[in-house]
């Protein structure tokens, strides 16, 4: 009956080539949703309902400021999906938090979750701030109150946050406080990526990283290239960047550039990760260092390099500069790195793309790790949470390629058409609720 309801709907899709606005993470995203979506014959129905978020809030966070003048914030929290559990996506603190960014991130966290098989649906979440000019004091503040503001959503059964740009740990521990004096009583799997001492999952801050070091590894096998001294330039040097660097040189990779807000540096006879992350640790950014070449970030995407891993925000890579992009393998730690207009010029240039949605979904999965831990009130040793997270993402890899081949599309068109398939078999599944 729902099969036949989502079947009988009818509606005009867009031009599939469309860009109406190239920076828009919204459009790049159902660019790319459409694409899978036409090659998956999907009912009109089921497009309509894949097409819309499920809930969105905006909130207002008066926050008084260190000076004792009151300021007010705007958050934001979108569910995006949450037919196959819970909606599970970050918190992200930036100037640059928009409702379309977050829809898009929220989609991407839907697409995501299902690329892995893991029990979730997406969500993402936002404060329009930039933290780097706030106080512990005020953080802390802003963190509480939006938490507060959207407690509704929140919940281990209905909606996870964890850490994005310019969030951590501590964020995390704040929010899942902050829900727990709510409900009146500790409830550690609200959030995931918490400080371990309070139930965050060992391996869960290198997770991402780690994913995007085995997805690297696989695409390398799969293209028949040796690992040993092959180039790697990373652009963002935070959580994702900073780790997936780290783990790549110690299998043998050689890191040519690094960059982060501030700026990049390029050294062809490699940078020693470990120096640099200890440079930041004490210097907070890259800017200062001086073991290799100042180089800006728009020039470090189009180095001579085997692998680029932009691992910072997205739209870097666009129709303006995609053609001079000469890397061979692009590992998207980023969410959204590439536009949509932008897939093709790298298709026809053979550059092998590992798609966010699949390159960076360690981060996620090691989150549910997380929220199964807490919930079973039991915990792994790091070498299980990293054999499992191995499994899966080997595994997912080995699943979108064979799509890939299969319907001879790109590895993004072919992780977006298993992702749409397994969410919408289940809201076939489930049927409208009326
Ligand atoms: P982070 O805040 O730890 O680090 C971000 C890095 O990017 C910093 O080095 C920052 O200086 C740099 N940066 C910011 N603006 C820049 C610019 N304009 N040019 C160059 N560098 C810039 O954040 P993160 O957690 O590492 O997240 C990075 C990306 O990875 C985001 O797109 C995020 O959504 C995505 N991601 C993160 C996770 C995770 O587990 N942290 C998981 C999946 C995806």
């Amino acid at each position: 009956m729902a099969d036949l309801l989502l079947r009988t709907n009818s509606i005009v899709r867009p031009d599939k080539d469309r860009f109406l606005n190239e920076e828009n993470p919204f459009e790049a995203m159902m660019v790319r949703f459409d694409r899978a979506a036409e090659l998956l014959d999907l009912e009109p129905g089921m497009y309509k309902v894949l097409r819309n978020p499920e809930k969105q809030i905006i909130v207002s966070i008066p926050v008084m400021m260190d000076s004792g003048e009151v300021e007010v914030f705007t958050g934001i929290r979108v569910l995006y999906n949450t037919s196959r559990g819970p909606a599970k996506g970050g918190i992200r603190f930036d100037m640059n938090v928009s409702l379309d960014e977050v829809k898009a991130l929220a989609a991407w966290m839907t697409w995501k979750c299902a690329v892995v098989n893991i029990p979730f649906g997406g969500a993402k979440g936002g404060v329009i701030c930039d933290p780097l000019k706030m106080s512990i004091g005020e953080l802390e503040r802003v963190t509480r109150r939006y938490t507060a503001g959207i407690i509704q959503t929140l919940g281990p059964d209905s909606d996870v946050p964890a850490p994005d740009v310019n969030t951590n740990e501590r964020v995390m521990a704040w929010m899942m406080d902050t829900y727990s004096m709510h409900v009146g009583h500790t409830v550690n799997a609200v959030t995931t990526g918490k400080p371990v001492a309070m139930g965050g999952s060992l391996g869960r801050r290198e997770a991402t990283g780690r994913g995007c070091m085995l997805m690297v590894k696989e695409a390398m096998a799969h293209l028949g290239m040796p690992v040993k001294g092959a180039t790697v330039a990373v652009q963002g040097f935070g959580n994702v960047g900073s780790i997936a660097a780290e783990l790549l040189q110690a299998e043998g990779f050689k890191i040519i550039a690094i960059s982060d807000r501030t700026g990049g540096f390029v050294n062809r006879k490699g940078i020693d990760v470990l120096d640099a992350i200890k440079y930041v640790n004490e210097h907070k950014t890259l800017e200062g260092y001086s073991k290799g070449d100042a180089i800006s970030n728009d020039a470090l995407l189009l180095l001579d390099c085997d692998v680029l891993l932009p691992a910072a925000l997205e739209n870097v890579i666009t129709t303006k500069n995609a053609s001079g992009v000469k890397a061979k393998i692009i590992c998207e730690g980023a969410n959204g790195p590439t536009t949509a207009g932008a897939d093709s010029i790298l298709d026809d240039k053979g550059v092998f793309v590992i798609p966010d949605i699949l390159a960076n979904s360690g981060g996620v999965t090691v989150s549910y790790f997380e929220w199964v831990q807490n919930r079973g009130g039991y915990y792994w040793t790091e070498q299980v949470v990293n054999e499992r997270l191995k499994d899966i993402m080997v595994n997912s890899f080995a699943e979108v390629l064979k799509l890939s081949q299969q319907h001879k599309v790109n590895m993004r068109t072919a992780a977006y058409m298993l992702a749409i398939s397994r969410v919408s078999t289940v809201h076939r599944l489930r049927g409208i609720y009326a």
